[in-house]
């Protein structure tokens, strides 16, 4: 990178990403997926994207929404627990979820069966990473506990002695497993979420890369949660078709050779998927062909 370069770079809007954690790798591959390509994120703090006018700051998680609210970063991504320890969100606008990133932060106890639910907690220790959001659980209901704030390999507390109980991150349970750990309760769910700073949005320069931005992402992200499919059918079977499969606004229908047959494409939510391949086997639908798609601008 040129010092020409690197005076770009600052100049830039900027967006804030993790630098080297969890969030790192699908970040990445959901900024590219948005045809944003960047080098060096890990080498050095800014990065300038070669074909978007935007940089990207290479951080800790916990630095991201500090940098956004005191203007340092406009945009940033990051885990929602990151945001909800934090606590104060009024200089931080939330623009959407990113269906990653995905964990819970729970309350979770050695083999200890006089703890059932949380309210048997009242008078004991809990060690967390998060000790604002858990604080704040347990003042809800009026619980006492001790929060012992530590920065990491929570799971091993109860253990050392150090408290009765632990809150922390979890995505499939296995590090508690590990730990001989049970959960309790739940405290929060979390997904790496996009926010912005509000006076990036409200500078209309900044604002027009953002809309920019946001309208890729949208894209990127409505494209993983649909699938493209091309099928036959009979003419006749076309109203029952029709009533599946209504599309995005309508099926495009292509006449075949045979008059007496269709050629149906549409697009179908992932989450729907087999319910609708089934239910249009059975309305006569046959060669049922399944694309990815790459973007979905609507
Ligand atoms: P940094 O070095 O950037 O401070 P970190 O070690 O604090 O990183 P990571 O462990 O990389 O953070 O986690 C980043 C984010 O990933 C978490 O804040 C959370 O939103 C999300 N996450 C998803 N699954 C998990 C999990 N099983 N455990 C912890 N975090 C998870
Ligand atoms: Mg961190």
């Amino acid at each position: 990178m040129t010092n020409l370069d690197i005076a770009q770079a600052a100049k830039r809007p900027r967006l804030a990403i993790q630098k080297d954690g969890r969030l790192t790798q699908e970040t990445v591959g959901l900024l590219n997926g948005c045809g944003l390509t960047f080098d060096t994120y890990r080498t050095r703090l800014l990065s300038p994207c070669r074909n978007f006018p935007l940089a990207i700051l290479a951080a800790r998680d916990d630095d991201i929404p500090g940098y956004v609210a005191n203007g340092t970063a406009d945009m940033g991504i990051v885990g929602r627990n990151i945001l909800l320890e934090r606590g104060d969100s009024t200089r931080i606008e939330e623009i959407r979820g990113l269906g990653f990133g995905q964990c819970r932060l729970v309350i979770a106890v050695p083999n200890d069966p006089t703890v059932q639910r949380v309210d048997d907690l009242a008078g004991r220790r809990i060690a967390t990473t998060y000790p604002r959001t858990v604080g704040a659980f347990f003042a809800a209901r009026d619980i006492p506990v001790t929060i012992i704030e530590i920065a990491g390999g929570v799971e091993i507390a109860p253990a050392l002695g150090v408290a009765e109980a632990i809150a922390d991150l979890t995505a499939t349970g296995s590090s508690l497993l590990t730990h001989d750990l049970r959960t309790v309760d739940e405290i929060a769910s979390s997904e790496a979420v996009l926010i912005a700073a509000p006076a990036a949005l409200s500078d209309p320069v900044r604002r027009a890369i953002i809309d920019r931005f946001v309208l890729r992402l949208n894209s990127a992200l409505a494209a993983k949660r649909y699938r493209y499919i091309m099928m036959n059918a009979p003419r006749a079977a076309l109203p029952h078709i029709r009533a599946i499969v209504p599309g995005l606004r309508m099926p495009t229908i292509i006449p075949l050779e045979d008059p007496e047959w269709v050629s149906v494409h549409t697009v179908l939510a992932e989450d729907l998927f087999w319910e609708k391949i089934e239910a249009l086997r059975s309305a006569g639908a046959s060669e049922i062909l399944v694309a990815n798609i790459e973007k979905l601008v609507i």
